[in-house]
C-alpha cells in the first residue's frame, strides 16, 4: 500500500448516494472507499481499523451518523438531504470536521470535501500536538522552576514527557562518571502495572541495557525487545509488561558533555517523529540552562563561604592582635618567674619531687601557651613580614637537623631531597621555618606507629615546589584541614595549617594538600623564586 493512499468509510444507507459518491472519486485510485450501510457496520468497520477519514450520513436506519464522531481519531463530514441548521450545528458540535448538504453537485465535488477535511484534519492534529508540546515545556519550565535539584524535579518532567507522548515508563539517570556506573534518580509510570520495574537495576554500566548503551552512543537510540537488546535481559519484565519498545536520549550540555540521560518504555516508539525529538532536544536545553544555573549557584556558595572564612580569619585577627598584647605581657612575666623559682628549687637540697615536677609542667604549658599566642598573633593581617630572600634548602637541612632525634625515636624514617643550589625565594624568614616546622611536625603526628617522612623540593616554571609527604592516618574526605581550629588532637589548636595558608599565600605562592585515608598525605607548597631586587621591591 502507497502512502498516499486514503482510506475513506463511508456510511450511507442509500444505496443511489453510495454508488455517486463512489463514482466521484473514480479518477482518484488513491482514494480507497469502504461502504457500510448502516450505524453498526460501520462501527464493526472501524473496530477492525481505523480509516483516514469518515464520510457518514446522519440519518441511518439504526442511528444518527453523527455517532460516531465521539472517538476523535479521524477526521468525520456529516452529510444530510434535508440541510437544516439545527443539523448542522448538532453535527459540528459533536465534533464533524465538516457537514455538506447532499445534492448531485455536492456528489460531484466531494473529492474536494475529501481533500479539504484531510488538510483541515493534519493542520488541527498538528496543532493540538504543538499545544500539548508548549504546554509539556511549561509543565518542565514551573518543575526545574521550583526545585532545587534535578532529582527534585525529575519526576514531574518524567511525568510530562510521558503524558505528552504517551510513553508509558520513563526514567532519568545520572553519572557517576567515576565509578563509570548510571544511577537511576527517577521512575515514573502512568499505569500502576508497571511500577513492578522500578524495583529492577538501579545501576547501568557503560554500555550494558539501553541506558548504557544510550550512554555510549552519545546520541537518541531506539530499541526492540527482545529481538535486538541482549543486553537487556537485565529487565527481563519488558517483554511480560507488553512494553516491546525503548528509547533512550542523552541530555546534552551546550558545551557536548552528557550528563544525565532519559529512557522510555512504551509497546511502540515512533522515534522518526520530528516532533518528539524537537520535544526531547528542547528538554535537554532546558535542563543544561538549570544545571549551568545551578553550577552558578554552586559558585556563588563557594565564594560565599570563602568570604565568611576571610571574615572570619580578619576577626581573629583583630582579637589576636588584642590577646597578644593583654594576655602576652602577664604571660612572659610567668614564665621568667617561674624560671626563677626552677633554678631556686635546683640550688636546694630535699625538695620533693613532686614540687619540681608541678614547676616543670608549669614552664611547659606556659611554653605552649606562648607559641599558641604567638599563631594567634601570626593570623593577624597587621602583623607585618620582614621580607628578604630565603635559602629554603638551607632552611630546611637546619629544621629537619633538629627533628632527626625526634624521629629516631619514633620509628620514622625520613627520605630528603633538596637539590642543592636551590634558589632563594622573597618572604620572611621566621614565618617560613614557622610553616614548615608546621607541616613536619603535623606529618610526624600523623605516624604514631612510624612510617615515612619525605620533604622533597624541586623548581619547576619559576617557582620552588617543597613536598612533604607522609605515610600517615591520612585526612577523611571532605575535611578542610585549613580551617582555623580545626583539630583532631588533644592538644592541638588547629591554627598551624591556617596560619601556615596564609604565610605562603601572602608570598603570592599557595599551600594545598592530597590526601588519602589510611595511606598518607602529601602537603605542598609553591613559592615563586624571588632575590634581593625582587624583596627591595616587595618591601
Ligand atoms: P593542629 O596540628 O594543632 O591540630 P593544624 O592546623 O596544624 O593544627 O592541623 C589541623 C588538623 O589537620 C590536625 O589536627 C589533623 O587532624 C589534620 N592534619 C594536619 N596535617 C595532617 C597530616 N599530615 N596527616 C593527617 N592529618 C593532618
Ligand atoms: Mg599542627
Amino acid at each position: 500500500m502507497s502512502t498516499a493512499e486514503r482510506r475513506v468509510l463511508l456510511v450511507e444507507d442509500d444505496p443511489m448516494h453510495a454508488e455517486l459518491i463512489k463514482r466521484a472519486f473514480e479518477d482518484d485510485p488513491a482514494i480507497i472507499i469502504t461502504v457500510a450501510h448502516r450505524l453498526d457496520e460501520a462501527i464493526a468497520a472501524l473496530r477492525r481499523g481505523l480509516p483516514d477519514m469518515v464520510l457518514a450520513d446522519l440519518r441511518l436506519p439504526d442511528g444518527r451518523g453523527i455517532e460516531l464522531c465521539q472517538a476523535r481519531d479521524y477526521p468525520i463530514v456529516i452529510m444530510t438531504s434535508q440541510g437544516s441548521e439545527a443539523d448542522a450545528v448538532e453535527a459540528m458540535r459533536a465534533g464533524a470536521l465538516d457537514y455538506i448538504v447532499k445534492s448531485e453537485v455536492m456528489f460531484d465535488d466531494m473529492p474536494h470535501v475529501v481533500d479539504r477535511a484531510l488538510r483541515e484534519w493534519r493542520l488541527q492534529l498538528a496543532h493540538e500536538r504543538a499545544n500539548r508540546q508548549l504546554q509539556t515545556q511549561y509543565e518542565i519550565a514551573s518543575a526545574l522552576a521550583t526545585s532545587t535539584t534535578l532529582q527534585e524535579a525529575a519526576p514531574r518532567i518524567l511525568e510530562s514527557i510521558c503524558r505528552c507522548v504517551g510513553w508509558p515508563v520513563g526514567e532519568l539517570w545520572r553519572f557517576d562518571e567515576s565509578a563509570e556506573v548510571l544511577h537511576r534518580k527517577a521512575f515514573f509510570s502512568l499505569d500502576p502495572a508497571l511500577r513492578t520495574l522500578e524495583d529492577v537495576p538501579h545501576r547501568f554500566a557503560r554500555g550494558e541495557g539501553l541506558p548504557g548503551r544510550t550512554w555510549e552512543a552519545g546520541q537518541p537510540l531506539s530499541v526492540t525487545y527482545p529481538a535486538d537488546a541482549p543486553g537487556e535481559r537485565a529487565r527481563p519484565a519488558l517483554g511480560e509488561l507488553g512494553l516491546y519498545c525503548g528509547y533512550g536520549f542523552p541530555v546534552h550540555t551546550s558545551d557536548g558533555r552528557t550528563f544525565a540521560l532519559f529512557t522510555f518504555y512504551a509497546p511502540s516508539i515512533h522515534t522518526a517523529d520530528v516532533d518528539i525529538e524537537r520535544l526531547m532536544s528542547t528538554v535537554s536545553a532546558q535542563l543544561d540552562v538549570f544545571a549551568e544555573r545551578q553550577r552558578g549557584e554552586e559558585e556563588r556558595r563557594r565564594l560565599q563561604a570563602e568570604l565568611v572564612e576571610r571574615e572570619r580569619l580578619a576577626a581573629v585577627g583583630e582579637t589576636a592582635a588584642t590577646l597578644a598584647h593583654e594576655i602576652g605581657n602577664p604571660l612572659n612575666s610567668m614564665y621568667m618567674h617561674t624560671q626563677l623559682l626552677q633554678r631556686r628549687l635546683r640550688r636546694m637540697a630535699n625538695v620533693d619531687p613532686s614540687i619540681t615536677e608541678g614547676v616543670a609542667l608549669l614552664l611547659s604549658e606556659n611554653l605552649r601557651l606562648g607559641s599558641l599566642l604567638q599563631d594567634f598573633r601570626s593570623l593577624s593581617r597587621r602583623g607585618s613580614l620582614r621580607l628578604a630572600p630565603v635559602d629554603l634548602g638551607r632552611l630546611l637541612e637546619q629544621l629537619l637537623a633538629l627533628q632527626q632525634p625526634l624521629l629516631g625515636s619514633s620509628s620514622i624514617e625520613m627520605l630528603r631531597e633538596l637539590p642543592p643550589g636551590l634558589p632563594t625565594v622573597v618572604g620572611d624568614e621566621g614565618k617560613l621555618r614557622q610553616v614548615f616546622m608546621n607541616l613536619v611536625k603535623n606529618a610526624i603526628e600523623a605516624m604514631p606507629r612510624g612510617g615515612r617522612l619525605s620533604i622533597i623540593a624541586r623548581v619547576e616554571d619559576g617557582r620552588i615546589i617543597v613536598e612533604v609527604t607522609d605515610t600517615g592516618v591520612g585526612i577523611p574526605e571532605g575535611v578542610d584541614v585549613f580551617e582555623p581550629f580545626k583539630t583532631t588532637k588533644a592538644a592541638g589548636t588547629g591554627l598551624g595549617l591556617s596560619v601556615a595558608r596564609q604565610v605562603i599565600t601572602s608570598l603570592g605562592g599557595s599551600l594545598g594538600c592530597e590526601s588519602e585515608l589510611g595511606v598518607g598525605t602529601t602537603f605542598r607548597v609553591v613559592l615563586p623564586i624571588g632575590t634581593e631586587a625582587d624583596a627591595q621591591l616587595d618591601a
